[in-house]
């Protein structure tokens, strides 16, 4: 006998954009076993799940099922009698044209435990990011969700065309695009004026969202003229008008465009979500990657004798992460830095530094070395001993600034930025609106893959954090486009957000 017993939460992932999913989808995604996860879910989402979650892709695309939906409701069942907490996980809400429903019945007919975590529907989130709210005082009291799967022209529609028809009510239809000739030709037929306005949203609420608005007379030219493809989601009545003010997502500045992030995997995830919510496409192309130093017994040494430091110095958050890790396998804890007093580069590793309890003394108005020195220089005397832990590879400016005052300096590699080969990254490059390099050594790290990565980003708008990283990037005679004024990944979509719309 299995002692646990499993369980499936049926959760609902929303219509796109990984910002929409609920938090009790997010919850149920990392603390289960095994993922079971259709077409149209996000892959950020899928990403919540462990390592070593089971993730089983049952993608279900018009004409092209990986499974049958009895063979999901088997596996689903399956999964959960071997005692494993299973996440179905479908696109939008699971009750809203998804067989949610069935599944659920399966799970109880069979006895399995489960709970729904409903999922915000793309039948209302596509048109609210089209700026076309599903209902308007001065429009409609009603709007019905249909499945446009059904082709009235062959005659076997369960619809009530005469209802549908309706200009007080707002007509929202799902898997329409094959049928579309055919609910045009009902709805006209019934009565529904030929001016009435139709919008149809594809793929929304993601950066690649696109909108075409036209009237009920004009539509289906419309379709065939622009080639518009599912997935989408029509909507008919007099609502559309109010995008024209309404209006907002593909207005961002950054919307839909495509923007490739090089820094290292643990730190793209924060950058991506944030690109995300200004509409951009995030494309993640580590160039480098964060390793233990050369030499590891050095910076073991010199977390072991932190207490005997005037001055500890973290330069970025890497460090702040392998020094814990050395104080962590040596059953230590933040006790260990005494009166030791602690600067930070920037926000970002000051923040890195609060999670483990210790408050900064110092961090500079500017995020760079030169004013972590000149902070530092003020705040010590000759003989005093400082620390400075951090990349193997930096530069030598805050040592030499400090020891020149007559400190005495530490210098303790605390990781090492090795390049990532990636024989992608040329073509991924191309791709890209916009490229980011949010270090020095990331723009070391393309250029590593990409030799002639001057030519290669010359279409493309480049974007560093600061000034040390442009000129870096310069010095490779690649044209930088953006320069961050505040050296963060917040600062640095904010300048894009600035310089892309002048
Ligand atoms: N349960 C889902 C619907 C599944 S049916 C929900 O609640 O959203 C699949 C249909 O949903 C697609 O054919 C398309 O009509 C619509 N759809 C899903 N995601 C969409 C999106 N991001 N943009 C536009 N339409 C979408």
């Amino acid at each position: 006998m299995n002692p646990r017993r499993g369980k499936v939460w049926l959760v609902g992932a929303g219509p796109g954009d990984p910002g929409l999913l609920t938090l009790k989808g997010a919850r149920a995604i990392q603390s289960c076993d095994a993922l079971v996860y259709d077409y149209l879910v996000s892959q950020a989402i899928v990403d919540l799940a462990s390592p070593d979650c089971e993730r089983i892709y049952v993608g279900k695309k018009a004409g092209a099922h990986t499974l049958t939906q009895t063979e999901i409701t088997v596996l689903i069942v399956k999964l959960a009698l071997d005692g494993k907490r299973v996440v179905r996980l479908k696109g939008g809400d699971v009750f809203v044209f998804a067989r949610g429903g069935e599944e659920a019945q399966a799970l109880y007919a069979a006895g399995v435990p489960f709970e729904i975590v409903p999922g915000i529907t793309s039948a209302i989130a596509a048109p609210a990011y089209a700026g076309i709210p599903v209902t308007h005082r001065d429009h409609n009291t009603s709007f019905s969700i249909s499945t446009g799967h059904e082709d009235p022209l062959k005659g076997y529609t369960s619809l009530d065309y005469a209802k549908l028809a309706n200009p007080k009510s707002t007509t929202i239809f799902l898997m329409a695009m094959g049928n579309l000739t055919g609910i045009v030709t009902e709805l006209r037929e019934n009565g529904l004026p030929d001016t009435t306005p139709v919008a149809i949203v594809r793929e929304g609420t993601k950066p690649t969202q696109e909108t075409l608005v036209a009237t009920l007379a004009t539509i289906v030219d419309e379709v065939e003229r622009t080639q518009f493809a599912a997935p989408a989601i029509v909507v008919i009545g007099n609502v559309v008008n109010e995008r024209e003010t309404i209006r907002w997502f593909d207005r961002a500045p950054l919307f839909g465009k495509r923007v490739l992030v090089t820094r290292p995997p643990a730190q793209a995830g924060e950058f991506a979500q944030q690109l995300w919510e200004a509409g951009a496409e995030p494309l993640l192309a580590p160039t480098i990657a964060i390793g233990p130093p050369d030499d590891a017994a050095a910076a073991r040494a010199a977390v072991a004798r932190v207490r005997e430091y005037a001055w500890v110095v973290f330069t970025s958050r890497n460090a702040v992460d392998a020094f814990f890790d050395h104080l962590g396998a040596a059953g230590k804890d933040a006790r260990a830095f005494g009166d030791a007093k602690v600067a930070a580069i920037g926000p970002k590793t000051a923040a890195a530094l609060s999670t483990h309890g210790i408050r900064v003394d110092f961090m500079p108005d500017a995020f760079v070395n030169e004013a972590v020195a000149g902070g530092l220089a003020e705040r010590t005397v000759a003989g005093d001993r400082v620390l400075l832990f951090r990349a193997q590879e930096a530069r030598d400016v805050l040592p030499a600034t400090l020891r020149a005052a007559g400190r005495t300096v530490d210098i303790v590699a605390a990781y090492k930025t090795r390049y990532v080969d990636d024989a992608n990254l040329r073509e991924t490059a191309e791709r890209a609106d916009i490229v980011t390099f949010t270090s020095s050594s990331a723009v070391h790290g393309f250029v590593h893959n990409v030799a002639d990565a001057a030519a290669i980003l010359a279409r493309a708008t480049v974007a560093a954090i600061g000034p040390v990283t442009a000129a870096t990037a310069r010095g490779h005679g690649i044209r930088v486009d953006v320069v961050a004024e505040d050296f963060t990944v917040e600062g640095l979509i904010a300048a894009l957000e600035a310089g892309v719309t002048a």
